[in-house]
């Protein structure tokens, strides 16, 4: 043994070569601030050892690499330019110095070789994957580009336009995939890695093999003319500008960087690339996704330990109700291996339903991702019924019929009669409380929420409520079906509404409300798209749920939550709804929908909508950007803000992914606890205050006045 550490080791094997193992104490190799030093130490070992004739670099785990420690990002990120700076160029040096040392160098590749891990292989002069082999950049879905070197290798190594296809979309590559772009040399079965990577590095050190061009290729300028080059990245960048939009800063630095490096050598391509890494370190947008990804980590172990402790295993679900939600669900449970029973009063749901699930499954047949033999398993887990006795031997029992709690109260109540003693009783409803639906049980106790969003196949958050009496054992059970199901789930307590839709109404109550002062939805749906980053702006929205639906919702809030929801006078989405203006599902809402000639779906503003809203609105007016956000955004935040006072939700973390992956809060942003942190609670306080006279949905609780006035943080 010539180095040993905590996560990595070197010992020479026979014949003077070396072998450079990560192997963390008790962790994923990551590459966290102590790992790169004993990398540095390392390097420096086998360059004073003498007479070593190359290195062999494996891991002794099921993963190479996975990356940088994202953990320590959010307190080094928080340090000034400079010593952000510091930090990330004298950290890539560490790679270069491996580069550099005067011997050969391979790199065997198995399992994850992500972010950091993917530039430890790249600072190799080659690569043998296997079968097991995940290689790539990820950095940009932390809003981030490589830093430790990774910009500036890969291009050289596989072609500017390869490579900034790898680090924009941070997509990445299976061994065979690697290879065809020419990333890793080879590609070999798992159990023959270390054998064939030690066999090329033979292979390079007796001349066999000329990795000394291989390596000077990474350290010279991109072999390009002025012509590809204009190519190259002008076509790049109009691919990130289409794809990424202005929200993300991060792939179009990765492509600036790479085209103002494309000259330089290494040194100096590097050195715009740790420039490049700081300004993105610093930058709203990967604050907001990094936040995401710890959150994402939180609630994934929070679900996981839930999941440990359940009890019962189900093996067998039911649904009621066969509409867009239902029938959504028994196919999300068949497509993961939970055959359904799916119940409805009305044959022709039970068809729809099934006709939902084969349209489904058709699609992924189409882009190649389901074949004949999946889509006739799943259809055939699925059993529609009119009788309640096919539901008694279902495990759990998820309804899903109208929002009514009168309707749901007796089908509850009907359930619990059917199905076994200790079969779990669900529901899906959006707004009811689930302690006034517990009324109607015997056994409150194997009762709770499992709101799922639609569509239910594409939206991967359940929001799962814990009654009063909810037990223990059944969350746990529920937990586990989401996560089976292939689901994120989130535990909140029972409150209308619960924690998503919760706080949209008020949101829709302050798009109501703005409209009524003079505002054009079409205005604010622009505002809300473009600037602040919403999938789509209220008034789609609203036609996309269901004019009705919404309305109906509503109404349910208003009365769970009189003091803040009460309904507006003339809201414009009870004018639409009574007007039979239901949105999308009869072509026509705020907007009309229809076909053009060539039958592409449209969306006009429709002039009906209009005519609906002027006669009860102030004179139309323009609103300022600014204005139309705030007044949309601090209802919504306010009442985030309450949910976790109230013990609704656990943490600022879990309410922004329950956002992100319920409504589609804008990435970039991180969630609602994220952007009012962004603005900072001071800013937030004083914005609120500035509209508090529009009524209770803007003005805010004391404990949030009391965090800004002491400089607290809702993620501290
Ligand atoms: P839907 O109207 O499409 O479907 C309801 C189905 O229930 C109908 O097929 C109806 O025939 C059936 N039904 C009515 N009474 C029944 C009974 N006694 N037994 C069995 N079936 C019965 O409604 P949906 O949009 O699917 O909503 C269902 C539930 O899901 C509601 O509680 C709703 O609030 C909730 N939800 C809806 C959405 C959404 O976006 N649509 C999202 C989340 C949750």
């Amino acid at each position: 043994m010539i180095y040993s550490g905590d996560s990595l080791s070197v010992s020479m094997l026979d014949d003077g070569f070396a072998e450079l193992v990560f192997d963390a104490k008790g962790s994923v190799n990551k590459f966290d601030r102590q790992t790169v030093s004993e990398l540095d130490e390392a390097t420096a070992a086998l360059a004073s050892h003498g007479g070593v004739k190359g290195v062999l670099v494996r891991s002794n785990k099921g993963a190479f690499i996975v990356g940088a420690d994202i953990t320590e990002f959010t307190s080094l990120f928080a340090l000034p330019d400079e010593e952000v700076l510091t930090w990330v160029g004298n950290t890539s040096r560490v790679f270069d110095r491996f580069e550099d040392l005067p011997f050969p160098t391979v790199c065997a590749v198995n399992g994850f070789a992500l972010g950091g891990g993917c530039e430890m292989a790249l600072a190799c002069d080659m690569r043998v994957a296997d079968n097991t082999t995940r290689i790539g950049l990820p950095e940009v879905k932390l809003g981030l580009m490589p830093g430790f070197g990774g910009t500036v290798r890969l291009p050289r190594v596989i072609g500017s336009d390869n490579a900034l296809e790898w680090m924009t979309t941070g997509r990445d590559r299976n061994g065979e995939k690697a290879l065809k772009e020419g990333a890793v040399d080879a590609v070999v079965s798992a159990d023959k890695l270390r054998e064939a990577a030690l066999a090329m590095l033979k292979d390079a050190a007796e001349g066999k093999l000329n990795w000394e061009a291989r390596r000077a290729q990474k350290k010279a300028p991109l072999q390009l003319n002025k012509n590809e080059s204009m190519m190259s990245f002008s076509t790049a960048a109009a691919m990130v500008a289409a794809q990424a939009g202005k929200h993300y800063p991060a792939p179009h630095m990765m492509v600036e960087t790479v085209q103002k490096a494309s000259t330089l050598d290494r040194d100096g391509a590097l050195t715009l690339e740790n420039q490049g890494f700081v300004k993105l370190a610093k930058t709203d947008a990967a604050k907001a996704q990094i936040g995401i990804f710890m959150a994402d980590q939180l609630v994934k172990s929070k679900g996981k330990k839930q999941a440990k402790s359940a009890t019962k295993d189900v093996k067998l679900n039911a649904v009621l109700g066969a509409g867009i939600m239902g029938g959504g669900i028994a196919y999300q449970s068949a497509v993961k291996g939970i055959p359904a029973v799916m119940k409805d009063i009305n044959r022709d749901a039970l068809d729809l339903g099934l006709k939902e699930a084969a349209t489904i499954l058709g699609k992924g047949m189409q882009r190649g991702k389901v074949d004949a033999a999946k889509m006739a398993a799943t259809l055939n887990a699925i059993t529609p019924t009119l009788e309640y006795s096919t539901l008694k031997d279902a495990d759990m029992v998820i309804e899903a019929v109208v929002e009514n709690p009168k309707v749901k109260g007796i089908v509850l109540k009907e359930v619990e009669d059917t199905v076994a003693d200790d079969a779990i009783i669900c529901s899906n409803t959006s707004t009811i409380s689930i302690n006034q639906l517990a009324e109607s049980l015997e056994k409150p106790e194997r009762f709770c929420g499992m709101h799922f969003f639609n569509p239910v196949h594409k939206m991967p958050l359940v929001e799962i409520i814990r009654g009063k009496d909810t037990s223990d054992d059944t969350i746990a059970a529920v937990v586990a079906t989401t996560l089976k199901m292939g689901k994120t789930p989130i535990v909140v307590n029972d409150c209308p509404g619960f924690l998503v839709n919760r706080v949209l109404f008020p949101y829709f109550a302050g798009f109501g409300k703005l409209l009524l002062d003079g505002a054009d939805f079409t205005a604010v749906d622009k505002v809300m798209e473009k600037v602040f980053g919403w999938p789509m702006g209220p008034a789609y929205l609203m036609d996309v749920v269901g004019i009705d639906t919404g309305d109906h919702a509503a109404n349910v809030m208003a009365e769970g939550i009189p003091e803040r929801m009460a309904r507006l006078d003339n809201d414009p989405s009870t004018l639409m709804y009574k007007a039979d203006r239901l949105g999308q599902k009869n072509g026509k809402g705020f907007y009309n929908y229809g076909v053009d000639k060539r039958g592409k779906p449209t969306k006009t503003a429709a002039d009906e909508a209009y005519a609906l809203i002027n006669p009860v609105s102030a004179e139309r007016k323009e609103f300022d950007k600014d204005e139309i956000i705030a007044r949309l955004m601090i209802p919504m935040a306010n009442e985030a803000i309450r949910c976790l006072e109230e013990g609704i939700v656990d943490s600022a973390a879990e309410a922004d992914m329950a956002l992100l992956y319920g409504l589609g809060f804008p990435p970039f942003r991180g969630g609602i606890f994220r952007y009012i942190e962004t603005m900072g609670l001071a800013n937030f306080v004083a914005l609120a205050d500035k509209y508090a006279h529009l009524g209770p949905i803007y003005q805010i609780s004391d404990g949030v006045r009391d965090m800004a006035a002491n400089g607290k943080s809702y993620f501290a």
